[in-house]
């Protein structure tokens, strides 16, 4: 007899997002698709950093309560199931607080200040020398967000992958000070030798960088570069026509390496017209980019159709949309107690059985 395949005994995936800001194509190409298709092999996570979102919205604490349950909109228009999957918010994770504590004395200083993505992060968004002791304190964070839910991948787009390397190193670190794990243990074997943590791999999805409507910097809420998952058919084309290539007329051979070409190859599904595309295009043989934009648009358009059919049940219903994150929560929850207790006793630390809600 064969044991029923349940949820929990499923290899586990954890990833989220903040609320910065509502989610776009670079989320949906960068992570998204990829947790939809594993909603049904893998025990899902999916988080709703708001904690993080006061590292750079302290003063905007309203918009980041609206963009919360926004997010979550956005992850049911796109096809994630609250049935299949778990989505829960941060701030009421206690465990993940806790473990961040800890966390933080396993990685060195300097270690969090030379992460490349946080040193990108400063210079995008401008933070200079301003930014708070949370800041940096949010990339340690992050360790415990994965951790917390010892997940074995994490779908993430490109830029993620340097925090995903430290929480690797946090995670080789515990096993070993804390469980014994011989140091020269590979990877996929910390759990075996009596790891509490696995050690978690990068999946990164189909494109890793989407770059912004600008043509240069990534897709990002908070850039004003983003073609957004609830944008109207209008607004997609308006802000398609204003990816910027440089190129001057329909007759002058261009580079398919531009912005205008990485959503080409993206968005239009019908790779026999991508590549007749790329030809005209790299010979100047009279095709201009107003054209290939309107084509683009049309395919973006016909993706997030089925997006916005689905959003509209959750239109203006918080109701719905906060009672799935309070039940994703309590799940979470016992998910993350059962880590931090683990890691308690590992670590020596004095406690008793607690349980949540
Ligand atoms: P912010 O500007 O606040 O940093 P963001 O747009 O970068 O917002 P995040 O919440 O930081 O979004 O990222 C959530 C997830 O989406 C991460 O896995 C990230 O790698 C992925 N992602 C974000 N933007 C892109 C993009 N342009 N291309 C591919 N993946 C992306
Ligand atoms: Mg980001």
């Amino acid at each position: 007899m064969t044991a029923a395949i349940t949820r929990e005994s499923r290899p586990r995936i954890l990833t989220g997002d903040t609320p910065t800001g509502s989610l776009h194509l670079g989320h949906w190409v960068g992570s998204v698709k990829r947790r939809v298709s594993l909603q049904d092999s893998h025990d899902c996570y999916f988080i709703i950093a708001n904690v993080h979102a006061y590292t750079t919205r302290l003063q905007k604490s309203a918009e980041i309560k609206r963009d919360t349950i926004e997010i979550v909109r956005d992850y049911l228009a796109m096809g994630i199931d609250p049935e299949r999957a778990t989505i829960f918010v941060q701030s009421e994770i206690p465990a993940i607080a806790e473990l961040t504590f800890l966390f933080a004395m396993l990685i060195p200083f300097n270690r969090v200040m030379r992460n490349p993505t946080l040193k990108t992060e400063i210079e995008l968004k401008g933070l200079g020398d301003t930014y708070s002791f949370g800041f940096p304190l949010y990339a340690v964070g992050q360790t415990a967000d994965i951790l917390a839910f010892r997940p074995t991948g994490v779908p993430v787009g490109e830029d993620q992958v340097p925090h995903l390397e430290m929480t690797r190193e946090v995670a080789r670190r515990f096993n070993h000070i804390f469980c014994g794990v011989d140091e020269h243990t590979e990877d996929k074997d910390h759990v075996a030798q009596g790891g509490v943590f696995p050690v978690p791999h990068a999946d990164v999805g189909e494109v890793g960088r989407l770059l912004g409507v600008d043509g240069t910097n990534k897709m990002s809420k908070s850039l004003g570069n983003a073609i957004f998952i609830s944008d109207p058919p209008k607004e997609v084309e308006k802000k398609v026509k204003k990816i910027f290539t440089g190129r001057a007329s329909a007759t002058e051979p261009g580079d398919t390496k531009n912005a205008l070409f990485q959503y080409v190859r993206t968005f239009i599904t019908d790779k026999a017209r991508v590549a007749e595309l790329e030809d005209k295009y790299t010979r100047g043989d009279n095709i201009g980019d107003g054209h290939i934009k309107l084509e683009v648009a049309e395919a973006i358009n016909v993706l997030l159709a089925p997006m916005r059919e689905r959003r509209a049940a959750f239109e203006g219903r918080d109701d719905l949309v906060l009672e799935i994150l309070r039940e994703g929560t309590a799940r979470a929850n016992r998910t993350a107690e059962a880590t931090l207790a683990l890691a308690k006793d590992r670590m020596h630390l004095i406690s008793w059985p607690r349980s949540l809600g």
